[in-house]
């Protein structure tokens, strides 16, 4: 495994990491969800990520279950949460990044969890609603209190992200350390271009998700609905309805060939090119099954096959570069 600072933080993260999000409390049962855990550590993975919303609360229960169960040394991991949405409460003050619910939400899954702190606490989006010096001092305060290390953000613009770190430079607190964004190889604009600033100046770092698309990516929707699968699931035709689709699945099929082509597999080679740049400081994995994760955990070993005549290849398959600015 190969380890990256995040952003210009002196935590080091594992570049592939382990997620939760509908799998954990939700589409796997919790023996599974701990031997993905097992398979990860031990094959290096050092950041397990969760949030409040996920299973409503019921991810971090279980990933605190197994946690606690393990011999693990506290320092040989990270662990997240990220608050927002809530986990299922609908009163005003039980979601969004107010003082109130930032640190309502931080005590809530240390409890669920089991820790004592978090190493990386989200705020899981932009909430237009609370000024955002309010979440910056919260964060920091929480920093101070040591109830999180690192905070930062997800599907947050690049706007909202600088806004934080000048509240930060006014007043001398704890800016954001890292986003959480969607980077695959349909979803490019916000990693490759608005961000590219931000990767100088204040030296973010990025914790990306859905590095497969929800599994498209891993080819095995090629030629059909594929059964047992999360966009198979009931409640879920809103992610089906959104990626499955046949300009996706076109572009896959020919990348699939290409992956064979250079001797790995798509799911390999998806990751792989994640990975390949340099901004991405780790893909955070989602599996339901341990020969999924046991592949995907290896796709490192595929950044070197994706020299510049293969990415140009999947550039031309892919047919979607997001537009640069010219300066
Ligand atoms: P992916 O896009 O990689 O999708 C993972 C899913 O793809 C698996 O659950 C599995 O689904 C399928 N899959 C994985 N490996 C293989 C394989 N080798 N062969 C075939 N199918 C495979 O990642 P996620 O969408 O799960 O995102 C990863 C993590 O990112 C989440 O767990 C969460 O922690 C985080 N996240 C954060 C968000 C945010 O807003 N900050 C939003 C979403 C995710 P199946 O077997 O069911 O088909």
């Amino acid at each position: 495994m190969e380890y990256k600072n995040l952003g210009k933080s002196g935590l080091k993260v594992s570049r592939l990491s382990l997620g939760s999000w509908l799998t954990f409390g939700k589409q796997i049962g919790n023996n599974i969800a701990a031997d993905l855990m097992d398979l990860a550590y031990d094959k290096g993975v050092n950041f397990f990520d969760n949030a409040e919303i996920y299973s409503k609360g019921e991810s971090e229960r279980v990933m605190g279950e197994i946690l606690s169960k393990r011999d693990w040394r506290r320092d040989s991991y990270i662990v997240s949460s990220k608050a927002f949405f809530g986990d299922g409460g609908e009163l005003p003050n039980q979601r969004g990044l107010s003082r109130k619910h930032l640190v309502e939400a931080c005590e809530a899954a240390l409890k669920r969890l089991k820790l004592d702190y978090l190493d990386l606490y989200y705020c899981h989006r932009p909430d237009k609603e609370t000024p955002i010096s309010e979440t910056v001092w919260t964060m920091h305060n929480l920093i101070q209190q040591g109830k999180i290390l690192y905070w930062g953000t997800s599907e947050w613009s690049a706007q909202e992200i600088m806004e934080a770190h000048m509240v930060a430079q006014q007043y001398n607190l704890i800016g954001p350390t890292m986003e959480q964004p969607q980077y695959n190889m349909f979803h490019r604009d916000k990693v490759e271009v608005e961000y590219s600033q931000i990767y100088k100046t204040v030296g973010l770092g990025t914790t990306i998700w859905s590095p497969l698309a929800s599994g498209i990516l891993s080819g095995k929707y090629n030629d059909g609905m594929a059964e047992k699968t999360r966009l198979s699931m009931e409640g879920l035709e809103w992610l089906k309805d959104k990626n499955l689709v046949e300009e996706n699945l076109e572009k896959v099929r020919k990348l699939t060939k290409l992956a064979q082509e250079i001797g790995t597999s798509m799911p390999k080679m998806a990751i792989a090119w994640c990975l390949k740049n340099e901004n991405v400081s780790t893909a955070i994995l989602g599996a339901s099954k341990v020969d999924q994760l046991s592949e995907t955990l290896t796709a490192m070993d595929d950044v070197q096959l994706l020299t510049q005549e293969v990415m140009e290849k999947i550039s031309v398959i892919l047919d979607n570069e997001p537009s640069r600015p010219a300066f």
